[in-house]
């Protein structure tokens, strides 16, 4: 089943988080789904957004590294998992660029998640300079090693996220993500529950190409996720 998350990053207070639940449980109605639906809100959001016919789950956008103690400000997988995540976003670049989370760190993160029951949404791809340098596939080859710890029969999401693309209005062409996603499947084979994702500037005009020639089984969404109406649209429910 195609799953689509939306990353609402660093936005909305709890008032719009519920009226966007409103309105994307008024977009989805009765009928069945036939795709997944998460929604990572900001920390303080988790219950606002989180639906009570569970027609969607929620997921947290980042966990602490550390099981529990004096760490503060930190936010730990278990607690995450208690205010009712199914997911949690580890390794975004955004995270990685801006909060300088080092491999070890994001590997201990990992662990947290599945001690935790967490499903991680494990985010890698190329910065700009890295893609001109040639180098796009050999990054994904290092960032996969991060996982390298992660039990392979456990259910996992894979994001391919090219740094250049998030919230650049420049996606990747579906050509690019699939040799992307190729590599990401050879090197990701034994995993019997891998689903991989694209994010990078994901909108209701382009969501439909990608996901027939990009070889995804879905999206990760920022920017078009901040409106109910384009995040059911990209997931194919308009
Ligand atoms: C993201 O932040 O994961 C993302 C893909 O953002 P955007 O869709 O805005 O590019």
């Amino acid at each position: 089943m195609n799953l689509f998350v939306a990353n609402w990053k660093m936005n909305m207070l709890r008032e719009a988080a519920r009226a966007y639940a409103e309105d994307l449980g008024a977009k989805i109605g009765s009928r069945a789904l036939s795709v997944e639906l998460v929604i990572a809100p900001p920390a303080t959001a988790l219950d606002a957004a989180r639906d009570s016919k569970e027609r969607w789950t929620i997921a947290a956008q980042n966990v602490a590294a550390q099981i529990e103690g004096a760490f503060t400000g930190e936010v730990s997988a278990r607690m995450v998992a208690d205010a009712g995540c199914r997911y949690a976003i580890v390794g975004h670049s955004e995270r990685r660029r801006l909060f300088h989370e080092t491999t070890a760190a994001l590997a201990e993160k990992l662990a947290r998640c599945r001690e935790a029951g967490l499903v991680p949404i494990y985010c890698l791809g190329e910065t700009e300079r890295e893609r001109e340098e040639g180098l796009s596939l050999q990054i994904l080859t290092s960032q996969v090693q991060t996982l390298a710890r992660d039990p392979e029969q456990e259910p996992l999401v894979v994001a391919y996220e090219p740094v250049w693309a998030i919230g650049t209005g420049k996606a990747a062409t579906a050509e690019d993500c699939s040799a992307a996603c190729a590599h990401l499947r050879s090197l990701l084979g034994s995993r019997p529950k891998l689903r991989l994702l694209y994010g990078g500037s994901v909108t209701p005009e382009n969501s439909a190409h990608m996901l027939e020639k990009g070889g995804v089984d879905g999206f990760l969404i920022g920017g078009a996720s901040l409106k109910a109406a384009s995040f059911a649209s990209i997931a194919g429910l308009d």
